[in-house]
């Protein structure tokens, strides 16, 4: 039996895909910032600069090691001043926070960025998920603000990028892989708290340098610029369950999808201090 010739595949015209057609063109609008400083996003200096020296004079109630590739959980009362210090070599850090009296709480990067900024700068607050919306901690201080915004409009400390993961790893090589930031704090989190991967949250990148290319809006990342000794601080605004991943992807001078080698990679190291 003869086979029927296929059929031909219809192409759609360039009048329908609206090509050909005259540009279309806009009103020119002044951009508005939409959240223009609530009063509770805009902390007292003199406040916070109290409580940073209360808590660095009184005493040192935890220091750990999270070691590189790995993730580690502690806790804080409210007050605690946290000091996360790149101690080895350059690395970047991912960052969740809960309530720890009530872990549905937990940290809201997408309206801390609205709140502030894409990149958190000293005196800027990390916020909680809806419906509670309150200050979890205060930035207070970085030994790297003189960074600032780069000429690609590159700066640290982002809450723009979610976290990188395996699944996402998996879309762009094709391969299986456990070694993520995800996986780790995932890791934690069950271990040390008994929680699970829903519990698992878009972070604060500490230490990381990105951006939004000009011309497409792709964001991106550059090698940090975060050298041994560098650290930054935060005042914890409720009791705190943190959790801290040292990013598998070392300083992030390698884009996602290549293997990173062993000597990109460090430890990060947490210290809490409490007021007397
Ligand atoms: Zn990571």
């Amino acid at each position: 039996m003869a086979s029927a010739a296929p059929a031909e595949t219809p192409t759609a015209p360039a009048s329908w895909c609206g090509r050909g057609a005259k540009p279309r063109t806009f009103e020119k609008q002044p951009p508005v910032i939409c959240y223009d400083k609530p009063a509770a996003s805009i902390v007292s200096k003199e406040e916070y600069d109290n409580k940073r020296y209360q808590a660095l004079t009184g005493d040192l109630v935890e220091t750990l090691i999270v070691p590189k590739r790995e993730a580690r959980t502690w806790t804080m009362q409210e007050g605690d001043l946290c000091r996360v210090t790149v101690h080895e070599g350059s690395q970047v850090g991912d960052m969740n926070f809960w309530n720890l009296e009530n872990t549905a709480e937990r940290f809201y990067s997408g309206k801390t960025r609205q709140l502030h900024s894409s990149h958190l700068r000293v005196y800027d607050r990390l916020w909680s998920c809806l419906p509670h919306l309150r200050p979890m901690a205060t930035f207070v201080f970085d030994s790297l603000a003189a960074y600032g915004i780069d000429e690609d409009g590159g700066a640290l400390h982002d809450v723009i990028g979610t976290r990188c993961d395996d699944y996402t790893y998996k879309l762009i090589t094709g391969k299986d892989r456990v070694g993520s930031c995800h996986s780790s704090l995932v890791k934690a989190v069950v271990e040390e708290r008994g929680l699970t991967e829903q519990d698992v949250h878009d972070v604060w990148n500490i230490f990381m340098c990105t951006g939004f290319t000009r011309d497409t809006h792709q964001y991106f990342c550059k090698a940090s610029p975060a050298r041994k000794g560098d650290f930054i601080e935060f005042v914890a605004d409720m009791n705190l369950l943190v959790a801290l991943s040292a990013c598998p992807q070392g300083d992030v001078s390698i884009q996602v999808g290549a293997e990173v080698p062993d000597d990109k990679c460090h430890p990060l190291k947490v210290e809490v201090f409490r007021r007397k």
